[in-house]
């Protein structure tokens, strides 16, 4: 489904990613840890040309993501992106906001965007709170908005940049929830998070990066056993 490889990139004369090689199978969830500053959003960006890489190759479904020939627009759509904040239009409410991308991106008709609107919102919950406008709702109902418009788009690869970090732990809760029940339902993501509980339960594989390299990939039992990389255990030491 996506296979990046030697993947590199420079801003100036610092080198962030050092040869990168990644690979997420269909339907799998792949989960990215590191220290700050170690790539994981540049990455991320990368593979979905928000960076331009300066080296390497990223193959989507097949597709050379980084050939000229190839329509960036379209290859977007099929890579959803959820970030950290999750950037609703103030002035829409939470319909508003998902069939914005279906009206625009896609050209749907209003009744249509509005049916795949409904159940994308339904999908995470939130098939009450259509008619809500971001300040009438938490910071993590707000979240599962921007997963919803990302899932409205039918991506084939989804990638979360530390999806609950702006959340106090109680409204993660709910965000988490709506990933795992995406990942049940044979979603294919990229997550770069903090929460090794969520990893435990529904990653299939776990990276762990630091310094623009991997340094560890592997199952969580693995990362999170006792034979993980001696890296990756003083890091996720330093966490707890
Ligand atoms: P992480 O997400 O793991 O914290 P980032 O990918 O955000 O790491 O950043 C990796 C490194 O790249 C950091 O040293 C950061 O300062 C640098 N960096 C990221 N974006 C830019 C940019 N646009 N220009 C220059 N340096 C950048
Ligand atoms: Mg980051």
């Amino acid at each position: 489904m996506l296979d990046i490889r030697a993947l590199r990139k420079t801003f100036g004369a610092v080198e962030v990613l050092k040869g990168i090689d990644l690979k997420v199978a269909r339907q799998e969830l792949v989960f990215i840890i590191g220290p700050s500053g170690s790539g994981k959003s540049t990455l991320l960006r990368c593979m979905n040309r928000l960076e331009e890489p300066s080296d390497g190759s990223i193959f989507v479904d097949g597709v050379d993501l980084l050939s000229p020939k190839t329509d960036i627009n379209l290859m977007r759509r099929k890579l959803g992106m959820v970030f950290q904040s999750f950037n609703l239009y103030p002035h829409k409410n939470a319909l508003g906001n998902v069939t914005l991308a279906l009206r625009k991106v896609l050209r749907k008709s209003a009744a249509e965007a509005e049916a795949i609107a409904m159940a994308a919102l339904d999908r995470v919950g939130l098939k009450e709170k259509a008619g809500n406008f971001p300040s009438q709702l938490s910071g993590g109902q707000q979240q599962r908005v921007a997963i919803a418009r990302a899932i409205a788009l039918e991506p084939t690869v989804l990638l979360f940049d530390e999806p609950t970090s702006a959340l106090d732990p109680e409204l993660a809760g709910s965000v988490l929830a709506a990933m795992g029940d995406l990942k049940k339902a044979g979603m294919t993501m990229v997550v770069v998070s903090h929460e090794m509980r969520f990893a435990r339960d529904f990653a299939d594989r776990v990276v762990f990066m630091e310094n623009g390299e991997v340094v560890q990939d592997g199952p969580p039992a693995v990362l999170f056993g006792p034979d993980a990389h001696p890296r990756v255990k003083a890091f996720l030491s330093e966490l707890s």
